[in-house]
């Protein structure tokens, strides 16, 4: 295995963190206490810019919609650096789900999908949401999705409801995973149509409270109805039945990039606890750094940061090399690893700022609020556990 950083990629990684400690991190404040993202995006707007005009927008984004068509790998260590602050991959372009759906237009969607859709999305002119999760169903076993779009005429008429839609408030379309084929086996049931957002009966119900923070635009998860929500067939993505291969394909480098914007969260929490620990006095002069306590967090910390890495790193080379279906134990691996290792450095650098960790003041408390989802979205914890423990087992019984 090497993991290298490849020649060509390492000035990019520079030059999006020197930018991203530059420009980004200043407009953090604005957004930490509100969560409300409509207060910042004018700014971000001429962030985006100065992004584009330094050749570094849309990492993950193939090469003829205007990307770097960095690989998985590649892609991940980039996820690293703009995971340190929260707005970085907004900034560049490759924030989710914004990054998925360009995935999924760019390999299924048809010539006139491309051109309504994915070129504005690339250029960051619109956002868009992916509308799967509903409130009445186990979103860990989405084969039993209720949302229905059934055939009249040239159209697809929607009937149901969604939550947890990521980015919905503002966004140009949805991609909406509904059963079109309810008597099919259950895994070709479901199938991912468009739903431009001002459709008649897209009915953004709220924003959902995420422990006391609504939100806004990019930032927010809503509540949907889909009511009599009539879309024309030709904005099937895919083919019907194909919306949990699509998913899938969606999914596994997708966790790459959650693991290692995760991986960079932790470096800024860690970076942020070691600061505080060598300037906060906290008997005569002696700092916060001089206590045991405080020193095996340090370094627990930063040992549980290093073996998650490889762990990522391990991962995306076996995707890039294998592909993904013979890479599932360690993809399902990492997404449960890396959340856990994220939530306890978090923890721990807000415990060593005392009551300043908690407060708006520091970034720590958002990382708190907001990435405690990631044990939850894409696949809560437990499942991957009994997923990878079968996969592990199974050639055990083989041989038995
Ligand atoms: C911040 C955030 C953003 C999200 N963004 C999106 C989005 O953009 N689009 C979208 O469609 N969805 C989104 N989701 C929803 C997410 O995908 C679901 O929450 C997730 O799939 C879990 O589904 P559920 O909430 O219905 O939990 P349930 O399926 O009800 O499961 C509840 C709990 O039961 C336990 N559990 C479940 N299955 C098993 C099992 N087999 N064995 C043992 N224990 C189990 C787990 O602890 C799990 O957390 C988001 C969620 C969060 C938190």
């Amino acid at each position: 295995m090497d993991f290298l950083i490849p020649e060509s990629l390492a000035p990019k990684l520079e030059a999006a963190r020197a930018f991203l400690i530059d420009e980004v991190i200043p407009v953090e404040p604005d957004m930490l206490g509100s969560s409300d993202f409509y207060a910042v995006e004018p700014k971000l707007k001429e962030l985006r810019s100065k992004v584009k005009s330094l050749g570094l927008w849309l990492p993950q984004g193939p090469e003829d919609v205007g990307g770097l068509g960095l690989s998985v790998l590649e892609h991940g260590l980039m996820s690293e650096v703009l995971g340190y602050s929260p707005l970085g991959h907004y900034v560049f372009g490759c924030q989710a789900p914004d990054a998925g759906n360009l995935e999924i237009l760019h390999q299924y969607g048809s010539k006139e999908q491309k051109d309504r859709w994915l070129g504005p999305l690339a250029a960051g002119e619109i956002r868009s949401c992916f509308s799967m999760t509903e409130p009445d169903t186990p979103g860990s076993n989405p084969t039993e999705l209720a949302c229905a779009a059934v055939k009249d005429g040239d159209d697809f008429v929607i009937n149901g409801r969604k939550w947890f839609t990521t980015g919905a408030d503002g966004a140009a379309f949805a991609i909406v995973m509904a059963i079109t084929n309810p008597d099919a086996p259950k895994h070709g049931r479901a199938s991912q149509i468009i739903v431009p957002t001002d459709t008649p009966g897209f009915e953004l119900v709220r924003n959902i409270p995420i422990m006391g923070h609504a939100g806004s635009g990019w930032a927010s998860h809503a509540e949907i109805r889909y009511d009599d929500c009539r879309v024309p067939q030709k904005n099937l993505l895919g083919g019907e039945g194909a919306g949990f291969l699509i998913a899938q394909e969606r999914l596994g480098p997708g966790r790459i990039h959650h693991c290692m914007r995760w991986l960079g969260i932790c470096e800024r929490a860690f970076d942020l606890m070691c600061q505080r620990a060598v300037t906060r006095k906290i008997d005569g002069d002696k700092p916060l750094a001089s206590k045991q306590t405080i020193r095996n967090w340090i370094a627990e910390s930063r040992a549980e940061i290093n073996a998650a890495r490889l762990a990522v790193l391990d991962a995306a080379w076996r995707i890039d090399r294998v592909g993904f279906a013979r890479a599932r134990v360690e993809i399902s691996l990492i997404k449960f690893h890396v959340a856990d290792v994220m939530m306890r450095v978090v923890d721990r650098a807000i415990q060593t700022h005392g009551a300043l960790g908690v407060t708006s003041d520091t970034v720590l408390s958002f990382f708190y609020v907001h990435e405690r989802g990631a044990r939850i979205y894409d696949g809560p914890d437990e499942v991957h556990k009994a997923s990878v423990a079968r996969r592990i087992l199974r050639a055990y019984e083989e041989k038995a």
